[in-house]
């Protein structure tokens, strides 16, 4: 499934074992938690799956089109609870919203026209520096989740994509979480901050994305405890499939639009595909972003959702 064919970290012996179980069960675990309104005010993050999966099409939900349009700085609408630190690297449970707590977040609580592009990077560098340039010649932040062993591996690339927007947590080295015990799958999300904070010199709390987007409420609680909000996405671009499975600039561009909403986060992917070598996230940028605008969208990073 999604970055283990990347991945580099796993034995053949160990991927083969998760490869069934990934593909199988795992896209079932965290479905019953199904995310409800978080405010009385801020009717959103309802979305039919906690998380879509790879070949389900996006919760394209149809946007109420109310809001003005989006700038980069746009105060989020949590309701009346939330928190007033996070990106000083202090947040710790208490600081999360409680609507933020005890499930996966798959889209921004707000009515405005904002979204929020995220990349994931755990397998390796390519496309990065095609991705910063065109964010940068765009002006448009984006947050990007990154392994422990990724920031090590490129630690000027995470330095480069930290500052390019928010960094998050994407555990140490890629594994199934639900698969570990507790003292393991902690040490995952707990090595993979020093490692970022060492790296990068900044925290990537509270933002934490799962590993192939698997987690139960075991996972979800820790990751909780620890100061962090689990965040999903609203919309998968598939891209990380490659042309070789018959993906294009054309197709990523086609769902995220599909899935337009306010609030919406785009899962996207830095690195190239394994064997075809295509980049088709970072080609797709520019087309993205350029779509969204024409939709009347603007983009925040992820600390839009406790600041
Ligand atoms: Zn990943």
């Amino acid at each position: 499934m999604r970055t283990l064919m990347r991945g580099t970290s796993f034995t053949a012996l160990t991927a083969a074992v998760l490869l069934t179980v990934a593909c199988g069960a795992s896209s079932q675990i965290s479905a019953g938690s199904t995310i409800s309104s978080a405010t009385a005010a801020s009717p959103v993050i309802s979305s039919p799956t906690a998380r879509p999966s790879p070949g389900q099409s996006a919760a394209s939900a149809s946007a109420p089109m109310t809001s003005a349009t989006a700038t980069t700085s746009v105060t989020p609408a949590t309701g009346s609870s939330k928190p007033s630190a996070s990106s000083s690297g202090t947040a710790s449970s208490a600081t999360i919203p409680p609507s933020l707590r005890g499930r996966v977040i798959s889209r921004i609580p707000t009515s405005r026209r904002i979204v929020a592009l995220t990349f994931d990077a755990g397998a390796n560098g390519d496309g990065v520096d095609a991705i910063l340039r065109t964010l940068a010649r765009e002006r448009v932040p984006a947050t990007f989740f990154l392994t422990g062993r990724f920031a090590d591996s490129y630690p000027t690339l995470a330095r480069r994509m930290s500052a390019a927007g928010r960094l998050g947590n994407h555990s140490v080295n890629h594994p199934h979480l639900p698969l570990l015990t507790d003292a393991r799958m902690q040490a995952q999300i707990t090595g993979a901050e020093t490692t970022l904070r060492r790296v990068t010199g900044k925290n990537p709390r509270p933002l934490f994305r799962f590993p192939f987007g698997d987690s139960t409420p075991r996972e979800i609680r820790r990751v909780d405890a620890l100061g962090y909000v689990a965040v999903g996405w609203t919309v998968d671009t598939l891209g990380w499939q490659g042309t070789s499975g018959g993906r294009s600039t054309a197709s990523v561009l086609r769902r995220v639009l599909a899935a337009k909403t306010p609030g919406e986060i785009v899962l996207m992917h830095v690195g190239s595909h394994p064997t075809d070598h295509s980049t088709l996230d970072a080609n797709a940028v520019p087309q993205v972003i350029s779509g969204l605008r024409a939709a009347g969208y603007g983009f925040v990073t992820l600390d839009t959702l406790v600041h």
